[in-house]
């Protein structure tokens, strides 16, 4: 047992030399759920001209001060401003121009009576009520300054920034790019879904859930399989897929079996340690480079092939897709069942985050044997039990990673 690597320095490990990708420019709207990688200044203030946030009347507020229900105040109308037009024309003691909202302000006016406040009229508008200065009016530069930094580099780009960047003049921007993923599966047993299996055959569930758990992690995922347990086509399908990709994930063929291909070729290729995590389900695991790219070999088993994604890829792809937060945020629960915990391994017990009374609560999910699909499919939460906990009790505070939830609160 002491040779296990705590699942602290695996992570470490296929961390190791991990960094944001190089920055490619792209168009803003490709941009969107990626990190950005220059810091973007205003080159015009927003709003960048005095404006009326109201339909009404512009007007100078020592005209209309006296005006109320019993005393209004009529004024002739010289003309309309609408959004999109200049306002050269300044406003004339005594006068009213009518103005729409997003139109500028014209020089010499110091307030907007809405059009509520009025007659409405076109000719000449009666008011019952007078504004305060600077009412209605959208100050230039008040949103921003023309020369700051709107959006900081490695901010995700979400639709709020994206409304940042395009209001500043940004159709594009220098973003940390997709990491490009391929997922190898390995077995001689493997079929793909729409062949039905033969006596002994399965299905390849394992390619199919990593590239879809590669592209939920922001990448571009590219799926290859399943590779037959034959050393020669698998090194072949290695160094084809190292020169097109940045991070090659593998399943299966880690473990102590006879036909455990994915160790025998990079066992002789160097370039990859293959180790013994204290873990559970997961504990076979590799990582290192082929062809100077970045492999992960993940165990075949489908569980532990999810849950050892989870805790050492999904932060390798956030890394050099270039967030700041490359976990998924935690949460506390209460458990309702107790389940025992295997010693010296840190458990990823599949559970279902739920709120029972108010109170978050973690319902362990029936089989947790790293062949039970079922379970996992169902599993909303994965509860990280320590090595030296081996009974866990119904009501005790669990430390649960919330499956459902994307990144923390630092990006
Ligand atoms: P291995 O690590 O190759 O010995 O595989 C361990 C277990 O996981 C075996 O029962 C395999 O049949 C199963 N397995 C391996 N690869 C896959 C896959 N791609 N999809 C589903 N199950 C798999
Ligand atoms: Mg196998």
């Amino acid at each position: 047992m002491t040779s296990l690597r705590p699942v602290a320095d695996h992570v470490a490990a296929v961390l190791a030399g991990a960094a944001p990708l190089p920055a490619v420019r792209l168009e803003l709207t490709d941009a969107e759920g990626l990190v950005l990688a220059e810091d973007v200044t205003a080159a015009w203030p927003l709003p960048s001209f005095d404006n009326s946030s109201m339909d009404g009347y512009a007007v100078l507020v020592a005209d209309v001060a006296d005006a109320a229900v019993e005393s209004p105040v009529t004024l002739p109308v010289r003309g309309d401003i609408a959004a999109g037009q200049s306002a050269d024309d300044p406003l004339l003691a005594g006068t009213a121009i009518r103005i729409m909202t997003g139109a500028p302000v014209p020089p010499g006016a110091d307030a907007v009576v809405p059009v509520e406040w009025t007659d409405g009229g076109t000719e000449t508008v009666t008011i019952t009520l007078a504004p305060d200065p600077g009412a209605h009016i959208r100050r230039a530069g008040e949103d921003v300054d023309t020369g700051s930094i709107v959006v900081t580099a490695g901010t995700v780009i979400t639709a709020r920034v994206v409304a940042m960047l395009a209001a500043v003049g940004r159709g594009s921007v220098l973003v940390h790019p997709r990491p490009r993923v391929t997922v190898i599966s390995t077995g001689d047993e493997l079929v793909d879904p729409g062949t039905d299996p033969g006596f002994g055959q399965i299905v390849d569930s394992n390619s199919y859930m990593l590239t879809a758990a590669a592209r939920e992690a922001g990448a571009t995922a590219r799926r290859v399989g399943p590779v037959p347990d034959d050393d020669a086509t698998l090194a072949r399908v290695l160094a084809e897929e190292a020169a097109r990709c940045d991070v090659i994930l593998t399943s299966g063929g880690v473990s102590m079996g006879a036909y455990d291909t994915v160790k025998a070729v990079l066992s002789d290729l160097g370039g990859v340690e293959f180790v013994k995590v204290a873990m559970q389900p997961g504990m076979p695991q590799g990582c290192g480079t082929v062809d100077g790219t970045r492999i992960v070999t993940l165990p075949g088993n489908p569980v532990s092939s999810y849950v050892s994604f989870e805790v050492f890829v999904r932060p390798l792809i956030r890394r050099l897709l270039g967030h700041v937060d490359i976990d998924r945020p935690r949460v506390h629960a209460i458990c309702t069942r107790a389940f025992p915990s295997p010693a010296h391994k840190t458990q990823f017990a599949r559970v279902r985050l739920g709120t029972r009374d108010g109170l978050l609560v973690a319902e362990p999910e029936g089989g947790q044997g790293s062949h039970i699909i079922g379970g996992l499919s169902r599993a909303n939460g994965l509860a990280i039990v320590p090595p030296e906990t081996t009974e866990v009790q119904e009501g005790q505070e669990l430390v649960v990673i919330d499956l459902l939830a994307a990144e923390g609160r630092s990006s």
